[in-house]
């Protein structure tokens, strides 16, 4: 036998991991301490009532054998699903094809199966700082990884270079960990790029639904042609809390080719093998997301979270910190205070406030100086974290 040797490329824990373990540490060693978590992006409201009456409602369905559901008939999902997330684009007036939806257990999974398309001598190519489950990917699969930088001279949003050319790309808009977002006419300039190029986009919009301001593309299909070069990865976690739930779903266009090859036809071809498709109850529980009553009530949970990033900015505001992110986002990414690099910063704050949030640095090295926060939090506890964090940086 012999291993994935490039399973020794990877850094040995995910950032997560490394900063739990801190977290961990530090309250062993200080009981007492009333530590806030702003780091990792969880959400922490309940799911909603409509998805819940949804789920129970499938349940029963399954403890009866009229309504008793074995293997799902499509692992592409149900038809029921599929079209509610057809309908959920025609509101932002963008036309998919039900049989361009694939539903799956999330977008994390979606994000790394999807390689399983690509031949590993593609170059890909990825933000810094970057979410690092596309970079993991593809080193786990041994494939040249190129950097382009987001720093505060590009807002964070880069834009295609003509003299860099990869295979693969990814774009993930509102950006985590920035919170940075594209507009259309910037994803028309990508799209552009990657015909040019014959590359393929993964458009990572697992944060969409925080989409508000005019001009900011909730998805890449809004840019004209984008159906030939892009894919798009997107997920219930994040507008429905579905993080423990775990649903997503990932758009595949017919008119996706290379060579005369439809990449919708290799999806369906990879996940008929390697997939048995989301539970029943799951996709019930989704579809009820898509609803009147379940929108409504998702706007609610959606509003809360802008409510926690505002307290969080207006307390930066209050003491000078320069950030960005937090309008389209549910994170804040600030420049950490006294030229203090992220890590420094992260230990600092812990000691300093008892506050978590995520080193700059953990998502690349352009992340250096730069710092963190999630508006996923509880809305109390993200108003003393704000109170703590301003308290403790008026003493530098
Ligand atoms: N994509 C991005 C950019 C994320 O930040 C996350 C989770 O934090 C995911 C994907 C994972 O989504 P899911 O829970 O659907 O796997």
């Amino acid at each position: 036998m012999q291993l994935n040797k490039h399973f020794s490329e990877i850094s040995e824990s995910y950032l997560f991991s490394t900063i739990g373990h801190k977290v961990a540490a530090y309250q062993a060693a200080n009981p007492d301490a009333d530590i806030i978590r702003l780091g990792i992006g969880d959400v922490t409201l309940p799911l909603a009532k409509s998805v819940i009456e949804a789920l129970h409602r499938a349940v029963e369905e399954m403890g009866h054998k009229e309504t008793f559901r074995g293997y799902i008939p499509s692992e592409q999902g149900y038809d029921f699903l599929r079209e509610a997330i057809q309908g959920y684009y025609a509101g932002h007036g963008v036309a998919v094809g039900t049989d361009e939806i694939f539903i799956s257990d999330g977008a994390k999974s979606d994000l790394g199966n999807f390689l399983d398309l690509f031949d590993v001598n593609n170059t890909v190519l990825v933000p810094n700082p970057v979410y690092p489950v596309y970079v993991d990917d593809n080193v786990m699969a041994g494939r040249k990884i190129l950097y382009m930088p987001a720093t505060a001279e590009n807002a964070f949003l880069p834009m295609p270079d003509d003299a860099v050319h990869a295979d693969i790309v990814y774009l993930c808009s509102p950006n985590n960990p920035t919170g940075a977002t594209y507009t259309v006419a910037q994803l028309e300039k990508w799209v552009a790029w990657a015909k040019k190029n014959q590359a393929v986009i993964l458009f990572d919009a697992a944060y969409e639904c925080f989409v508000t301001e005019p001009g900011c593309a909730r998805s890449i299909y809004e840019v004209p042609g984008a159906k030939e070069c892009a894919v798009e990865v997107c997920s219930f976690s994040k507008i429905a809390g579905f993080t423990g739930t775990r649903c997503g779903y990932t758009v595949v266009p017919q008119a996706l080719a290379q060579d005369g090859t439809q990449l919708n036809k290799l999806w369906m071809r990879r996940q008929t093998t390697k997939f048995n498709g989301v539970p029943y109850i799951v996709q019930r529980g989704a579809e009820a997301v898509f609803t009147t009553e379940g929108m409504r009530e998702i706007q609610q949970n959606l509003d809360y979270y802008r409510n926690n990033a505002a307290v969080i900015a207006a307390a930066l505001d209050e003491v000078g910190v320069w950030y960005c992110g937090g309008k389209n986002s549910p994170y804040i990414w600030l420049r950490c205070p006294a030229g203090m690099k992220s890590w420094d910063f992260f230990d600092w704050l812990l000691e300093t406030a008892h506050v978590v949030g995520t080193p700059g640095e953990g998502f690349g090295s352009c992340g250096e100086g730069y710092f963190r926060l999630t508006a996923f939090g509880d809305a109390e506890k993200t108003k003393e974290a704000a109170r703590r964090l301003k308290e403790a940086i008026k003493t530098l």
